[in-house]
């Protein structure tokens, strides 16, 4: 029995308004995660509209031992938003918690529900002249508490930082259903533990992040993005080095996206391929500022081509091409390019550090060539901060039964390749059930241990997101 029994789901019913609690098929909806694949067989889901209303459900679920699975938009990559098979649980979602409470541009901050979308919270701030930085592709839907429970980090993180980076402060509902009110807006603040930072990241097993203060950055009117075709890999670093040179302060996002990659999108989705140059990497660069930038672009530009790291370059010139580029790069992720195939593959939220991305990308493709010839490999992402979504995937159905029988071992293999190279497994998508057990080796034990000393402290009856995160052994 996985779903409370009825009697605890009258007392949700009778603490909340009619809205708040789906049982049978009325909870589907939310029970489907990006890949289309299922959160839980069945499931009650409580959604209440406001944080009294998720400290009322917790102190129900804390009286009968419920374990609590927090969902935000359900975006997440790595299976943090699964039920347990062998308790009973129930989906909180914070969905219905969609009010930006306050805007205030002389503070430089918006203070929002946990629900409320990360493009919500964007445009709110460009109503005031301001930029919240935090931006992915999956902005439409992803929410404010689902980003700081992953720390989620996304296209802007050169820059701008992850999530952790962009939050204040922090409310946040206990295990005993106490709420604890953080939500400062302090810019220094030496008093003790900085205990929000428990909650970033914590992918909702602490407790659960009910609104944060975020913090707004100066406009920047003058944005451009350019598509620049690259020597290889090896031009990388040295053009990010170019590109902090001739425009500083300005380097926004700086990500790689393989011809393969941008082929694929251009024959599935409504997009203009920007560049015909057949070179095997492109960097896709977006630089911004409050001043004008297009001589620094020229000169950026021109220094790359001088130094032989870029081959040609298409630089946005309307918003059109400007939203254009980034369709291309919004839809290079498998769940979107390969969506028909990507359910098998191996999907990788690595990151090294930045002057270890070309030996990590040349590896796990060696690696991919030896032990997963039958497998489409290519690499993307925010290479900028270090992050690379390396993707091994059978591309045909024939691929699918030899895939299988090496999908472990070249999984181990590429683990074990990260950790050799001082990287993570998971730099911005969480652990979730996805990666919980094959991310211990990546630390050393006592880390996990206080890890476990901190879940035990806050949350001692393992109410919150039971078996995600830290890795059950060690
Ligand atoms: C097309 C696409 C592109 C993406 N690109 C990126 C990217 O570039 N960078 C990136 O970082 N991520 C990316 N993601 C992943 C995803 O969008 C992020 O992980 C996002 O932060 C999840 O937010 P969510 O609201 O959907 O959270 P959910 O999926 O609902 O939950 C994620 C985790 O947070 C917990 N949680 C949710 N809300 C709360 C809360 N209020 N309190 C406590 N715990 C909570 C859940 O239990 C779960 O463990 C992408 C996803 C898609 C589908």
């Amino acid at each position: 029995m996985t779903v409370p029994a009825d009697h605890i789901v009258d007392e949700f019913r009778a603490a909340l308004d009619h809205n708040a609690v789906l049982t049978g098929g009325d909870a589907d909806p939310f029970l489907f995660d990006p890949r289309n694949l299922r959160t839980a067989d069945d499931a009650v889901v409580v959604r209440p509209a406001d944080t009294a209303g998720v400290a009322a459900t917790v102190r129900i679920c804390a009286t009968h031992n419920v374990a609590i699975v927090p969902q935000g938009g359900n975006t997440g990559l790595s299976f943090g938003t699964e039920s347990p098979t062998d308790r009973p649980s129930i989906v909180l979602s914070l969905a219905r918690l969609n009010q930006i409470e306050s805007v205030d541009p002389d503070r430089s901050t918006i203070t929002a529900q946990a629900g409320v979308t990360i493009e919500a919270v964007q445009n709110a701030a460009k109503a005031v002249n301001r930029v919240f930085a935090p931006d992915w592709g999956a902005r439409g839907t992803a929410s404010i508490g689902g980003g700081i429970a992953t720390d989620a980090g996304g296209n802007n993180v050169v820059r701008y930082g992850n999530m952790r980076d962009n939050v204040m402060g922090i409310e946040a509902v206990l295990a005993d259903g106490t709420i604890w009110d953080g939500r400062r807006a302090l810019v220094k603040d030496s008093s003790g533990y900085d205990l929000k930072h428990l909650f970033i990241g914590g992918e909702g097993t602490l407790g659960i992040v009910t609104s944060a203060v975020l913090k707004l950055r100066p406009a920047t009117p003058y944005e451009t993005s350019l598509l620049a075709a690259i020597t290889g890999l090896d031009a990388l670093a040295p053009l990010l080095d170019l590109a902090q040179q001739h425009a500083p302060g300005t380097v926004t996002a700086f990500e790689l996206m393989p011809l393969v990659a941008i082929d694929r999108v251009v024959n599935v989705f409504d997009v203009v391929k920007p560049l015909d140059a057949d070179t095997e990497y492109f960097a896709l660069v977006k630089l911004a500022s409050s001043n004008p930038i297009d001589g620094q672009i020229a000169a950026f530009l021109e220094a790359g081509a001088e130094a032989s790291l870029i081959v040609d370059a298409a630089v946005a010139g309307t918003p059109e091409q400007e939203a254009n580029l980034w369709a291309i790069r919004d839809h290079i992720p498998p769940t979107s390019a390969y969506i028909e195939h990507q359910h098998h593959g191996l999907k990788l939220d690595t990151a090294v550090p930045v002057d270890k991305v070309k030996e990590f990308v040349q590896s796990v493709l060696d690696a991919a060539a030896k032990i997963a010839p039958m497998a489409l490999a290519y690499g993307f992402g925010h290479v900028g901060d270090g992050n690379l979504h390396m993707m091994i995937l059978p591309i045909t159905d024939e691929a699918v039964e030899p895939w299988l029988e090496v999908r472990d071992a070249i999984t181990t293999e590429i683990d074990r390749r990260v950790f050799e190279l001082d990287g993570t497994l998971s730099a911005e998508h969480g652990v979730g059930l996805l990666l919980r057990d094959r991310i211990g080796p990546q630390k050393p034990d006592i880390e996990w241990e206080m890890m476990r000393t901190v879940k035990r402290a806050l949350d001692p009856q393992n109410l919150f997101n039971p078996g995600k995160l830290i890795p059950l052994v060690g």
